[in-house]
């Protein structure tokens, strides 16, 4: 995602409403926020929000969460929900590095990680969203029968997230290594970097995966 500075960004999500502002206190209280007992998804490194805005409007019944590092990208899907108000979807500016502090014990039904940063030097593996250390985090909060859906065009990246999910003990399931021509391509929403990369021609890779039973 390239990073530009963008004016009065902080600001504005500091008090927007379509953001959550304390989310630390809303730890195990997710279902009173939304004011329902419905499922709750989960989108981590959400960038401008194209995918979360699409499924929140198609699934009025699920509750969705983005979550995204930077106000100055966050800011994008904060105006597009300015737009849209689905009661539905709410943002956090948050770093997922303390995602265990928000989510209690199986609050979360899915958590959708796409075109996740790669970080590709070794010695920042740790920091990828589908390493073994994330993934000990999400079991945490996720529910038994819940999975988590990841979708990249960075083949280092997916290799590397298969080999974590099943070191971890996950079930995968779905997986793909060109999405857009595979049985499971319909009802796909496209991301931000997925329409880019798969315009220059790039395939998708795709894995579900579900968590081992505790
Ligand atoms: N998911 C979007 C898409 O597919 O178009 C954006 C992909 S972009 C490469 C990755 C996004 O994840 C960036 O906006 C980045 O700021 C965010 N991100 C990376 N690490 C994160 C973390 N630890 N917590 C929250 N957001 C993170």
């Amino acid at each position: 995602m390239r990073l530009r500075n963008v004016p009065g960004a902080r600001d504005e999500i500091a008090s927007n409403r379509f953001v959550v502002h304390d989310p630390r206190e809303l730890k195990g209280k997710w279902k009173e926020k939304f004011g329902n007992d419905r499922p709750i998804h989960v989108e981590i490194g959400m960038g401008k929000g194209q995918f979360i805005l699409k499924l929140a409007a198609l699934n009025p019944d699920i509750n969705y969460i983005g979550i995204e590092k930077f106000s100055s990208v966050l800011i994008r899907a904060v105006e597009k929900q300015e737009e849209a108000e689905l009661p539905n979807l709410v943002f956090l500016r948050f770093d997922a590095e303390d995602i265990e502090d928000i989510f209690d014990e199986n609050e979360v039904d899915r958590i959708y990680l796409n075109f996740s940063d790669p970080w590709p030097k070794e010695r920042h593996a740790k920091r990828r969203l589908t390493s073994t250390r994330f993934l000990g985090r999400y079991i945490k909060f996720l529910k038994p029968e819940g999975y988590v859906a990841f979708k990249t065009d960075n083949k280092e990246l997916f290799d590397f997230s298969l080999e974590q999910v099943k070191e971890a003990g996950w079930r995968l399931e779905e997986v793909t290594f060109d999405l857009h021509n595979s049985e499971f391509a319909e009802g796909n929403i496209m991301t931000e970097y997925e329409e880019r990369f798969s315009a220059k021609g790039n395939p998708i890779f795709r894995l579900v995966g579900y968590p081992p039973a505790r």
